[in-house]
């Protein structure tokens, strides 16, 4: 066992207009090792008057600052700086990221890997991109579409991969010359403050990042119910998104809600048993199963549904929870209490719906296992259907439930019946039945043979209730542009509208 002297010592102040500062009021926050359940960090727990400080200092900087018309070049220099921060810091950051969400140490370290790229991708993107020319037909008229900052931007980012997520936020936001406020989740805000320490070491000018750390709940109306930010950018749950929606639509702001997912991972017969049996397992019990694109809902082909889920089953039982820093876990415990307590209250509605509990459905039997920890086996229910709430919600949690098709159609069908839209996986080795299925899916990613990757430079996010945004690839960056049209008559004359009136 791996125990909670891992104590996180340091100031986890705000960072607001360039400055390190503790809360407004002295608030403090507990942070939980979810492999414990003990406090291993206590940092500042920003006031809504801090967050409207912060939004202030956004404000300056964007309005009469220089980094909005810093030349791109410099701002792409500015994020390699970071990224090569990272690199340097990679192995700390990796463990703030495992003792602050119970992550195991190797799935932390390749959070960071892709945290450099995210940066070095976008500094990269930035440099290539140009004005476009509109031939518009009038002699002496240059037509050029431009792209600017948008503004002050918010950036909020739930607990799930804390560092991950808001970097898709800050890279993009940063390399347009936008100004902004990050707002980690409260449950795991301690890799953003490191990160942020090094955005202050790589010259990122004062009041460009602002840093605010607490609750949503009482943070969220000081950082959306105003006039003074110009985009909201939003990665957490459905009824999150839906508020921080209704509240920037109040100011006609800009919002992009990254939402959950109900993800299907859609098997048939002939696909390659061995990868399919492994990556379904990995799709859905990596990190708990709390990752929005995780293959919850395996629609599995009912003339291999049997034996399929049996060595599911087996190899389920086999996956070594632990303690996230230890080596040999494979998987680490939920990150919280109320984490456990839902997946404990799925179990009871599913068996009372009358799914079948074929393997886990509580803590794993170990005794050498912290008693404090957030610990939930890898749990499968067979017999599912559409009627179950387990089918429908998004759990965020380590089960899987299994449906059963006949026919390409009925698959389809199935992966298509969710609220949401994140993600999706195809495994069959007839080309013809995959093209058809991926092109069918309305998923913002379809996996074909494979499942849980993705790229920086491809588009990330949902269809349905899944958000209404994107981020990674050129249209992440676009979110975080203005686009303008500069109309230029290089030869102005008195010939249009009203010129014969003055000739009469
Ligand atoms: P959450 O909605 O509870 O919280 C997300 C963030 O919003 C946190 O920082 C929280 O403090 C903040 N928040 C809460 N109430 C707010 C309010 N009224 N105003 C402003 N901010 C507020 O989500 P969570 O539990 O942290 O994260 C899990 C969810 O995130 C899951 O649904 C998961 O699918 C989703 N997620 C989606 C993606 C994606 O790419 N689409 C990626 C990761 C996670």
């Amino acid at each position: 066992m791996v125990g909670d002297h891992h104590l996180y010592v340091g100031d986890h102040h705000l960072y607001i207009d360039g400055r390190w500062r503790a809360a407004g009021d002295g608030g403090t926050r507990d942070i939980i090792n979810p492999a414990t359940g003990s406090v291993f960090a206590v940092v500042d727990e920003a006031t809504p008057a801090d967050a409207t400080d912060a939004i202030a200092a956004a404000r300056a900087a964007f309005d009469a600052g220089e980094w909005p018309a810093t030349p791109i070049a410099e701002r792409a220099d500015l994020l390699r700086r970071i990224a090569d921060l990272l690199v340097r810091d990679k192995a700390e950051l990796a463990r703030i990221e495992t003792l602050d969400t119970g992550k195991t140490l190797a799935e932390s370290e390749i959070d960071i890997d892709d945290v450099i790229s995210v940066f070095r991708y976008y500094a990269s993107l930035a440099e290539t991109e140009s004005d476009r020319l509109v031939d518009v037909g009038v002699a002496g008229v240059i037509s050029r579409v431009v792209h600017e900052p948008i503004g002050v931007c918010v950036l909020i980012a739930p607990w799930n991969y804390p560092l991950l997520q808001i970097s898709w936020k800050i890279a993009p936001a940063l390399v347009a010359g936008c100004t902004m406020i990050a707002k980690p989740s409260e449950v795991t805000p301690l890799s953003t403050i490191a990160f942020v320490r090094l955005c202050e070491e790589a010259g990122v000018p004062p009041g460009v990042l602002n840093l605010v750390q607490g609750a949503g709940s009482r943070l969220g109306t000081a950082l959306t119910d105003t006039d003074d930010v110009d985009f909201i950018s939003f990665t957490g749950g459905l009824s999150t998104g839906r508020i921080i929606s209704e509240t920037a639509a109040k100011h006609v702001t800009k919002v992009a809600v990254e939402l959950g997912g109900k993800n299907p991972h859609i098997v048939f017969a002939d696909a390659d048993w061995d990868s399919s049996v492994e990556q379904v397992l990995a799709g859905v019990f990596l990190h708990s199963g709390q990752v929005c694109s995780s293959g919850t809902r395996l629609i599995v082909d009912s003339a291999i549904a049997d034996r399929f889920v049996d060595a599911l089953v087996e190899r389920a039982g086999q996956i070594r929870m632990g303690d996230g820093l230890d080596p040999a876990s494979k998987t680490g415990p939920l990150v919280s209490q109320a984490q456990l307590d839902k997946m404990n209250s799925y179990v009871a509605t599913a068996t009372e719906e009358g799914a079948v509990l074929r393997c886990g459905g509580g803590p794993p039997e170990r005794d050498d296992l912290d008693p404090g920890g957030y610990w939930f086996a890898p749990t499968i229910f067979d017999r599912c259907d559409r009627s179950m709430a387990i089918v429908r919600d998004e759990t965020f949690g380590p089960i899987l439930t299994v449906e059963r098709f006949d026919t390409a159609a009925e698959a389809l069908a199935l992966g298509n019946d969710t609220d949401y839209g994140l993600a999706a996986g195809v495994r069959t080795s007839d080309d013809a039945v995959g093209e058809h299925m991926v092109r069918g899916l309305r998923h913002g990613t379809v996996w074909l043979n494979d499942f849980g990757y993705y790229t920086p430079a491809a588009e990330w996010g949902g269809f349905g209730k899944s958000g209404n945004g994107r981020e990674l690839g050129p249209t992440g960056l676009a979110e975080y542009q203005e686009t303008k049209h500069i109309w230029h008559n290089t030869a102005p004359s008195a010939s249009q509208w009203f010129t014969h009136e003055k000739d009469d």
